[in-house]
């Protein structure tokens, strides 16, 4: 083999680096994106929960802080809220990778169209 040829060790590790890395992200996208239901439990003390006057019962909500807030309103007929109807915790467009309580309630709350 002439020397032209032959793979220096620096050309030899960059191969093998940029197969590892090539790898390494084949694997993470086959890697299955975690269920929504292995998702935490927001915390009403979270500072974007609180921010957002989030509560886990609506029925604790004070009219007077928020007066847009009207009984009936939870996050089962909010348009953020996704996941399975029925479920007592579900996902939420607002707060990524944390469940809400279907009986819940925060100032963002926006009618879903076809509930009640
Ligand atoms: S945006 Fe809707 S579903 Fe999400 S926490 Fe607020 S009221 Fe509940």
């Amino acid at each position: 083999m002439k020397t032209s040829e032959r793979l220096t060790r620096r050309q030899l590790l960059g191969v093998t680096v940029t197969a590892a890395a090539g790898l390494a992200g084949v694997t993470a996208m086959a890697a299955p994106a975690p269920a929504a239901a292995a998702f935490p439990k927001l915390d009403e003390k979270d500072p974007q929960a609180v921010a957002l006057h989030y509560v886990h019962d609506a029925k604790l909500v004070d009219p007077k802080k928020n007066p847009a807030y009207k009984p009936g309103h939870h996050c089962a007929n909010c348009l953020q809220v996704t996941g399975n109807a029925g479920d007592a915790w579900r996902p939420c467009n607002i707060f990524p990778k944390k469940l809400v309580s279907a009986n819940g309630w925060c100032s963002v709350w926006v009618q879903k169209p076809g509930t009640t």
